[in-house]
C-alpha cells in the first residue's frame, strides 16, 4: 500500500514507515510546524465585542 505525503506530495510505502502519515520525519516535523504556526497565528477578531455603548446615555 502507497499513500502521497501529505506535506511534499510524495508516494511512500505506508507499511513499516515510523513517520506515516508523511514520508520521512523532515515532513513530520514540518507539518508539527505548520500546526504550530497556524495555531498562533490564528487573528483573534471579536466580532460581538462592542461594549456597553448603548447605556452611555444616563445624564
Ligand atoms: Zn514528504
Amino acid at each position: 500500500m502507497a499513500f502521497r505525503c501529505p506535506i511534499c506530495g510524495a508516494e511512500t510505502a505506508w507499511a513499516g514507515n515510523p513517520t506515516r502519515p508523511f514520508c520521512s520525519e523532515a515532513c513530520q516535523m514540518r507539518d508539527l510546524g505548520n500546526w504550530l504556526t497556524e495555531r498562533y497565528s490564528i487573528p483573534v477578531s471579536a466580532p460581538d465585542a462592542a461594549p456597553a455603548s448603548d447605556n452611555a446615555d444616563a445624564s
